[in-house]
């Protein structure tokens, strides 16, 4: 039988400590479609570990079921163990083993599945080449793993993980170990290697640019909760919460009031919104606008809405950009501008804030 890559319903988990007991997982659902990277993304602690490990069978859940490739694996009594779930694993600690070369690093999964589940000599060798090729790493096969370098390392995990041919991939901060340069190329060479295998992942990470530019689906967790499900671009755009707002990158906050449809009344002025979550007149809202939609004119524009009178606070040259705060009242506002820009602390500017890249939160 063959279904959804991936269910997960109604899954919890509690630990105890010190006399109270920690929600780590408190009811979370989600669904992994064919092919997806589908990453859980939120701060240290907030749940997303411990539900991939119930994922995996190495962590037994309160509650909950778990569905893999239409095979429950995790329901009441019903627990699958780990070795008889269709996943591969890649893990921060890549467990790599230094004392074998990268052929039998990869060949060990296979080398260690017991009775009809092991594959003849030839075929182990078959499907070690094929998944240390796709991982770019064809040619090391007599290397020892501890000569290779930390991406291909990385690699070598993850052909490892894939030399069962897994239904599933579980990777859980495969990045986190390598330094920054090497993080951002593994990043689009991880990316790549997916895509091209259009193997159905789950993602852990507390990465946000790494979320942002690795997933499909992106679940925002908090406390044990997902509280927010969406594509990059719509969780970034259109944050639920200030919680997500604040978590995925840097936003500007303004409180206000709604008035009339598509319009709220801040301390500072009137603004149109473009779209909204449902408020009703008389409800107080948030509003979020990230530093690259703020534009910035040096004279007051004529005839433009949604203007904030502020002054330069002070103007940071980033390289590929300038980030220029901006004093309005007593809140700064961060804005991102073109590095062209010649602004002095202390000059008058104006902040258009566009109606459509205003999100409102309630
Ligand atoms: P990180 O990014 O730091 O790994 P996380 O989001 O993956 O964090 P989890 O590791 O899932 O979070 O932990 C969630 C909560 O459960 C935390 O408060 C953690 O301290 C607690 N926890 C996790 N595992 C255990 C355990 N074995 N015993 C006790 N508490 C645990």
């Amino acid at each position: 039988m063959t279904g959804t890559p991936l269910a997960v319903e109604g899954l919890r988990k509690g630990f105890a400590d010190r006399g109270a007991t920690v929600q780590a997982i408190d009811d979370v659902g989600f669904e992994i479609r064919e092919g997806e990277v589908y990453t859980l993304l939120g701060p240290s602690g907030c749940g997303k570990t411990s539900t991939l490990r119930a994922v995996a069978g190495l962590e037994r859940p309160d509650a909950g079921r778990i569905v893999i490739d239409g095979t429950v694996v995790t329901q009441n009594g019903r627990f699958v163990p780990p070795n008889r779930r269709d996943i591969g694993m890649v893990f921060q600690s890549y467990g790599i083993w230094p004392h074998m070369n990268v052929f039998d690093n990869a060949a060990f999964p296979l080398q260690v599945s017991k009775g009809k589940g092991k594959p003849p000599k030839q075929e182990i060798r078959k499907r070690v080449e094929a998944a240390l090729a796709a991982v770019h790493l064809a040619g090391y096969e007599g290397r020892m793993a501890t000569q290779l370098s930390g991406g291909q390392q990385q690699r070598l995990a993850l052909a490892r993980a894939l030399v069962r041919r897994p239904k599933l991939l579980l990777l859980d901060e495969p990045l986190s170990n390598l330094d920054a340069k090497l993080r951002q190329a593994m990043r689009a060479e991880l990316a790549s290697l997916q895509q091209e295998l259009g193997i159905t992942t789950l993602f852990v990470t507390h990465d946000q640019d790494e979320a942002l530019s690795m997933s499909t689906r992106i679940a925002v967790m908090q406390a044990g909760k997902i509280i927010q499900e969406g594509g990059p671009r719509e969780v970034y755009q259109r944050p639920a919460t200030r919680f997500v707002a604040d978590f995925v990158g840097t936003t500007n906050f303004l409180s206000g009031t709604r008035t009339a449809a598509r319009r709220i009344d801040t301390p500072v002025g009137a603004f149109d919104v473009a779209s909204d979550p449902g408020t009703k007149a008389g409800d107080e809202v948030l509003l979020a606008v990230r530093p690259e939609a703020v534009r910035l004119h040096l004279s007051e524009p004529v005839g433009v809405p949604n203007v904030i009178k502020g002054e330069i606070d002070r103007v940071m040259f980033v390289g590929e950009c300038v980030d220029c705060h901006v004093r309005v009242g007593d809140t700064v506002w961060v804005t991102r501008q073109d590095p062209g820009l010649t602004a002095a602390s202390g000059e008058a500017v104006w902040l258009e804030l566009p109606a459509d890249r205003v999100s409102v939160i309630l």
